[in-house]
């Protein structure tokens, strides 16, 4: 009789264990830094990604396809613009959560989540901007995933943006050369009323000794809600502001009204920086989780828990 009943004790018991390590895993300081840092890998196994590339087609195809089997919609917005290296064809990759009886692509929504898609175009040279930005796009990604599975309501009120032709042709960025993708995405909105409340940019922020450096013309409120995210995760440390602005995908959304944070990496330098140092070796799960919690927890005060 006693050993009849210990068998499923002990199964019980057994199974308790399991689930109960299991839930550790998952609220362990890496579970969302983890499956990020493993897609950002898979991004930079495509190889070199400048606008217009073969690889640059199936990384966005890749992390389309991340994003439709968890749910959302994705469409790739079509332009093409002359460049210091001719006429080059580009594409925004969007992604929505299609609501029943309404235009995906036209109802309201409340904020943009993005980050850039291309690595910086050289010539003579292999860089794979692991920094910059896969892995800022592995994070955008892996947030759409987290909403979904965690937060429908406040994925149904966000558009993810991977933006095409962040980077210049030419060595450094001007007002014509770079943020190509962002600037055509904003001018879509410019005449719009319906403008998303705040966009959240995500840059560089995978590096493992991450320190962030907003632009010091952040808009305000903004700045002010990721310093106190940042405080709620215990990493007010990796925050900072940069001593001046920066030329980011931020620029265009701010100019046509939709207040956008540039949660962006000190890259000001920075050795690895546009140069084929800014491989995966750089690129740490721990400082990936960190920017993506910082940004969940944003994302809780604009859009309710
Ligand atoms: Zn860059």
């Amino acid at each position: 009789m006693k050993t009849k009943l210990l068998l499923p004790i002990l199964f019980v018991a057994a199974i308790a264990l399991g689930l109960w390590m299991r839930k550790g895993k998952s609220t362990g300081s890496t579970a969302l830094g983890q499956p990020a840092l493993e897609l950002t890998n898979e991004i930079l196994a495509y190889g070199p990604r400048p606008p217009a590339s073969e690889a640059l087609a199936k990384v966005k195809d890749h992390l389309a396809a991340e994003l439709k089997a968890a749910g959302w919609e994705t469409t790739l917005q079509e332009f093409e613009r002359d460049t210091p290296i001719g006429k080059v064809k580009f594409s925004n990759l969007r992604a929505r959560l299609p609501v029943e009886g309404q235009d995906t692509w036209k109802r309201d929504i409340e904020g943009l989540i993005c980050a850039h898609i291309d690595s910086k175009y050289f010539k003579n040279k292999k860089f794979l901007g692991a920094d910059d930005a896969a892995s800022a796009c592995a994070a955008v990604v892996e947030i759409g995933k987290y909403l979904t599975e965690n937060k429908p309501e406040q994925a149904n009120q966000i558009e993810i943006v991977l933006f095409d032709g962040e980077e210049a042709f030419a060595e450094n960025m001007t007002i014509m050369d770079g943020l190509y993708g962002s600037r055509y995405y904003a001018n879509q909105w410019r005449t719009l009323d319906n403008k998303p409340k705040f966009g959240i940019l995500l840059d560089m922020v995978g590096h493992k000794d991450l320190s962030i450096r907003i632009p010091s013309d952040s808009p305000k409120h903004l700045a002010e809600l990721m310093f106190e995210a940042a405080k709620k995760e215990g990493k007010s440390s990796r925050f900072g502001t940069a001593p001046g602005s920066i030329m980011d995908d931020h620029l265009p959304l701010n100019l046509v009204g939709i207040p956008t944070i540039d949660i962006i990496g000190d890259f000001a330098n920075k050795p690895w920086w546009h140069t084929p140092g800014d491989n995966a070796a750089i690129i740490s799960a721990e400082s990936l989780d960190i920017s993506i919690r910082v940004t969940l927890r944003m994302l809780d005060e604009f859009l309710g828990n």
